[in-house]
């Protein structure tokens, strides 16, 4: 057990993992396969060169358990990692809980959040394809921040497509990707078809994150030098983000202590899987045994509220089809603050995962997140992201059960972000402003009613 005094536990540079881990190879059963929407037959590599670099294609159908991690890769990710794990001992006295918490702090990279974990690798690989240019949509700013720097690491220049809610209401994140070297459109915008289609039919349109994927895929589907970058979804980009569960892994070890409940919330799925991952393989191998849960929010339930089948990524029907945990391809989620968790479906990796019964998940709505956050400010000293102020509700909740069962149960969960740029959230929760989402189920069912209709077994 730690003693009282040990805050957080570090490692050294030398022992940041060399290895991303592939959990593909240890399932019971392999995730279905990505579909072509034209002919339903499984999507080749050469159906995703036009967007992806080879290297990051074979990352996504790989099945060998470890992809070595290159050492540019390495020498660009010790500018924050290995990345602290702490221990809440001010959160947990406050609650009066003999449970234990630990947060893996993401918040030290560059951009602030753990995107860069794959923005890097994916900005290396593409650079060492001779790629020009990287297109890519971004929410809240956090993706486009994390991968205007990488651009900016290796050399390629980088184009933004901003959900328009967030491009209006949240100016930061635009200047900071523009101060990596970034650029930056409104989506949706008149550049693309995608984007003239919608303006052409609501011209105040505030955006999604289906659209912005729309109009960067169709620029890179284009021109041969450009390509395209997703922050979460892909099996790649979760791959790449479990140095997060490696680091934790030794972390925790080093204090001795094993977790027994593991939170995070869930987008796409990035941070989680790639907290989880490496703890799941521990479980499957019968070395340790903790419940693992994901968080999401009421107003976008995709796991929850979703249905388990083949969707688009995107909201104009340009992506593969992916079996995947989807409230529909042109679902648009409410304005919530944790735009990182507006996104109709869930990473088809992940969902499988869920399927299989591995993980369980839960949806909370944004008072009761914003209302744990604060606490945690006031205890912990950091201004968590919106994003996870939705794991740091669920360890509390966890926590406080342990409170009523005297359970000394061990939580983790992944501070995947700071929140100095969403201070906008913040006032609006603070000043009485913010409101919980209508999570209602009828407006679920409608988006799903246009789901693409797939014939069971293609
Ligand atoms: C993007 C983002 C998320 C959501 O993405 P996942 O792929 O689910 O991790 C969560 N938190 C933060 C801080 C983000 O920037």
């Amino acid at each position: 057990m730690a003693t009282p005094t040990t805050h957080k536990i570090l490692l050294d540079e030398s022992e940041m993992p060399t290895r991303w881990y592939n959990i593909i190879p240890d399932l019971p059963a392999p995730p279905p396969p990505p579909l072509h929407p034209g002919t339903l037959q499984p999507v080749g590599p050469e159906d995703l060169a036009p967007l992806f670099p080879m290297d990051l294609i074979e990352q996504e159908v790989t099945t060998e358990r470890y992809v070595d991690i290159p050492e540019e890769v390495q020498d660009v990710y010790r500018l924050w990692r290995p990345s602290p794990l702490f221990r809440a001992h001010a959160l947990e006295k406050a609650l009066g809980t003999p449970a234990r918490i630990y947060y893996k702090y993401e918040g030290v990279s560059p951009a602030g959040s753990h995107k860069p974990n794959t923005a890097v690798p994916q900005a290396y690989y593409n650079a060492k394809a001779g790629v020009r240019k990287l297109t890519t949509e971004t929410g809240a700013g956090q993706w486009g921040t994390a991968l205007a720097f990488a651009c900016a690491q290796f050399g390629l220049e980088c184009e933004v497509w901003q959900v328009g809610a967030s491009y209006d209401q949240k100016p930061y994140r635009r200047i900071m990707i523009e101060t990596f070297g970034g650029t930056v459109h409104r989506s949706p915008s008149e550049l693309t078809a995608a984007g003239r289609a919608i303006r052409a039919d609501r011209p105040d349109h505030p955006g999604s994150l289906g659209i912005a994927i729309s109009e960067a895929v169709e620029v890179a589907a284009q021109h041969d030098d450009i390509r395209y970058a997703l922050g979460s979804v892909l099996n790649h980009v979760l791959l790449h983000q479990t140095v997060i569960g490696e680091e934790a892994l030794l972390q925790l070890a080093k204090v001795g202590e094993q977790a027994d409940v593991i939170v995070g919330c869930t987008g796409g799925g990035s941070n989680f899987g790639g907290l989880v991952f490496p703890f799941l393989r521990e479980k499957l191998a019968g070395k340790m045994s903790p419940e693992i849960r994901a968080v999401e929010p009421a107003s976008c339930p995709s796991l929850t509220k979703g249905t388990y089948a083949y969707d688009f990524g995107d909201t104009a029907g340009m992506t593969p089809l992916m079996k995947m945990h989807t409230l529909g391809h042109d679902f648009v989620p409410d304005p919530i603050h944790a735009g990182g968790l507006r996104y109709h479906g869930m990473s088809p990796l992940l969902s499988h995962v869920y399927e299989l019964g591995l993980m369980t998940a839960t949806a909370i709505p944004q008072t009761e997140c914003f209302t744990a956050a604060v606490q945690f400010a006031r205890t912990e000293g950091i201004v968590p992201a919106p994003e996870p102020t939705h794991a740091l509700a669920a360890c509390i909740r966890e926590a406080l059960a342990c409170k009523e069962s005297g359970e000394e149960k061990v939580i983790l969960t992944a501070l995947c972000g700071h929140g100095h740029l969403d201070l906008a959230a913040y006032d609006a929760f603070l000043s009485g402003r913010m409101v919980d989402e209508d999570a209602d189920d009828a407006r679920f069912a409608d988006a799903l009613s246009r789901l693409p209709q797939v014939p069971a077994g293609a």
